[in-house]
């Protein structure tokens, strides 16, 4: 990582309190990869042989796609705003939205979906940018209550509706092939603000929407 990137995440940390690991430099990618090796002997393989040659460098690459969300900050997509809304201020709701992530205890895969409601308040966002806003936390280690929580107080925070609520529901592969082995269960997590929070009917109104018609 460059010194640029460095500051870049340092000056992103202390403005927006982004959840990212800033200060010294990451380890080179010979390192990663070296460490990639290891993990393979440990699972009792030979990554010397051939079909595993090239198999630490593959792993590396894939988890610069897999993790990029340290390297960006959700604000930024939530910074361009459209303001003439003809004073509609009913809900935005953006449904199924597919999610990939990895759990921060075992590394594996979490799948599931989300979706995001809010109330403008006179200010709406692009609809692809509440998917970008999901993205980004998911691409990072976590777990699912903290990236509900994330993906609806940042939102909050930059765009400023009457209310945000974020429901995700997503199976988690640490569960579902390891450990209990309990394929088919999912864990569904939600987050209110303001005016979700306060008005049951318009709650009503969102989970309805979201659980009906799939
Ligand atoms: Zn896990």
């Amino acid at each position: 990582m460059s010194p640029y990137d460095n500051a870049l995440r340092a000056e992103a940390a202390a403005d927006h309190d982004v959840d990212v690991k800033v200060g010294g430099p990451r380890p080179s990618r010979e390192d990663a990869e070296a460490a990639v090796r290891t993990l393979i002997e440990w699972a009792g393989d030979d990554p010397d042989r051939e079909g595993l040659l090239e198999t630490p460098a593959r792993v590396v690459r894939s988890y610069e796609e897999l993790f990029k969300g340290y390297h960006s900050d959700p604000r930024v997509y939530l910074e361009r705003i459209f303001e003439e809304t003809e004073d509609y201020h009913d809900m935005v709701l953006l449904k199924n939205i597919r999610m990939e992530s990895h759990c921060e205890h075992h590394m594996l895969p979490v799948i599931g979906r989300v979706s995001i409601a809010y109330m403008p308040n006179n200010r709406v966002v692009g609809v692809s940018k509440l998917a970008r806003v999901v993205e980004t936390f998911a691409k990072r280690l976590q777990i699912q209550e903290k990236m509900t929580a994330q993906v609806a107080n940042t939102i909050q925070d930059v765009l400023q509706p009457k209310g945000v609520a974020v429901m995700v529901e997503a199976e988690h592969q640490c569960m579902t092939t390891r450990g209990v082995c309990k394929p088919g269960a999912s864990m569904v997590t939600k987050t209110l603000t303001g005016c979700f929070k306060e008005d049951a009917e318009l709650r009503k109104e969102f989970f309805d929407l979201v659980t009906k018609g799939n």
